[in-house]
């Protein structure tokens, strides 16, 4: 079977790690028998200095036309002066409307070898393996808003099918984990989040072995330092998704190694949750793991390869285990590899 994926690399170190992970892509996917036929496209800083905007509509045609999208990061102080709506930054929120992305998954999943690096304890942190299911697409970021003198106002707004689509995939997700949704509101405040709670329960009672409980949104943010190790997969709205998910990023300690999924009802958009590092852009130092993890996501829920995807998160492990780290991991008594070089031994193992 053949798939069409498009690589975005983007700007800073985005060419860099998104060369590597494409070729992971590829070994992986070939082995489970998927031949996969990439394009590489520009968006961000990069189409800008080419074409003059940051999303150019050949990379919204083709990104639509393909079955899954690969990006790297965009953005730098290149184009820092650039006007708000030519920033590069505006590629990623086209994209995700042009592409109706209205779920974003992120994992926080803490690799024991990896423990030492978190700002918890070790006993506190291990075994850690949450999946944010964050609803992209509504919500107080997309509701009427204003401004009247000294009065400025955004509307929180969400409609029953928006909650029912959002909470089926983090149910959905449930199923091949380990059962466990909490959905996280403010329902003891806001009519949006009452109206949230109940659809909640109606669509996790479709669902055979998924437990579901509730939690308000101070308790999460707190429950996620005291106590991670209990938390499977987490569903909320947008506001409240963006803020826990950057908490729950930093229990990892290491901003290059995670991976997210952006999913709608088309084409899936996959990049590391990181941004551009321009600070250590072009000297091949880069970790690509979360561009890479972000590759296996796109195996599993844009091309049903589930094999594929756990054969790379294994291998990603295995070389993690065996000491080798890039420079912002490095410490004494590991082996320092570059961004190629990462790739190369995680390639190996596949
Ligand atoms: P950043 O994530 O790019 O960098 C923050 C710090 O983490 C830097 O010190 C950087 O060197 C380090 N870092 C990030 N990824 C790394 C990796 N893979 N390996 C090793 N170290 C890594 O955040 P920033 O500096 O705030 O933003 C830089 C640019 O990226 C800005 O233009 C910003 O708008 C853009 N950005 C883009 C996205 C995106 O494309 N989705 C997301 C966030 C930020």
């Amino acid at each position: 079977m053949s798939k069409n994926i498009v690589v975005i690399p983007g700007d800073g170190i985005g060419t860099e790690i998104t060369t590597v992970a494409q070729e992971i892509l590829a070994i992986a996917a070939k082995k489970a028998g998927l031949n996969l036929n990439f394009s590489v496209v520009a968006a961000g800083g990069a189409a800008l200095d080419l074409v003059g905007e940051p999303l150019p509509a050949a990379t919204v045609a083709a990104a639509k036309a393909a079955d899954a999208v690969l990006l790297g990061a965009v953005g730098g102080p290149k184009w820092d002066a650039v006007e708000p709506k030519l920033r590069p930054e505006q590629a990623i929120l086209g994209l995700r409307k042009a592409l109706g992305l209205y779920a974003n998954l992120r994992p926080i999943r803490v690799f024991d070898t990896l423990v030492d690096y978190s700002p918890l304890k070790p006993e506190k942190i291990k075994g850690v393996d949450i999946l944010i299911v964050r609803e992209l697409n509504g919500g107080i970021y997309y509701g009427e808003k204003g401004q009247e003198g000294d009065r400025a106002w955004d509307v929180e707004n969400y409609s029953v099918p928006e909650v029912q689509r959002i909470v089926r995939i983090a149910c959905e997700a449930a199923k091949l984990r380990r059962g466990k949704v909490t959905s996280v509101d403010k329902a003891n405040v806001l009519f949006t989040s009452r109206l949230w709670r109940k659809t909640a329960g109606e669509v996790a009672a479709e669902f055979d072995g998924i437990t579901l409980d509730h939690m308000y949104v101070d308790n999460c943010a707190m429950q996620m330092v005291l106590a991670p190790q209990n938390f499977d997969v987490i569903v909320t709205g947008n506001l409240f998704g963006d803020i826990l998910s950057d908490e729950a990023a930093v229990l990892t300690g290491s901003i290059g190694m995670l991976p997210s999924a952006s999913l709608g009802d088309g084409t899936g958009l996959y990049e590391p949750i990181h941004g551009s590092a321009p600070d250590i852009a072009g000297q091949g130092i880069a970790n690509p793991v979360g561009t890479i993890l972000s590759a296996a996501m796109l195996l599993r829920h844009s091309l049903a390869a589930d094999g594929a995807a756990a054969t790379i998160e294994k291998a990603v492990e295995d070389v993690l285990v065996e000491g080798y780290r890039c420079a912002d991991l490095y410490k004494a008594g590991m082996t320092k590899v570059s961004t190629e070089e990462m790739g190369k031994l995680i390639a190996a193992k596949i």
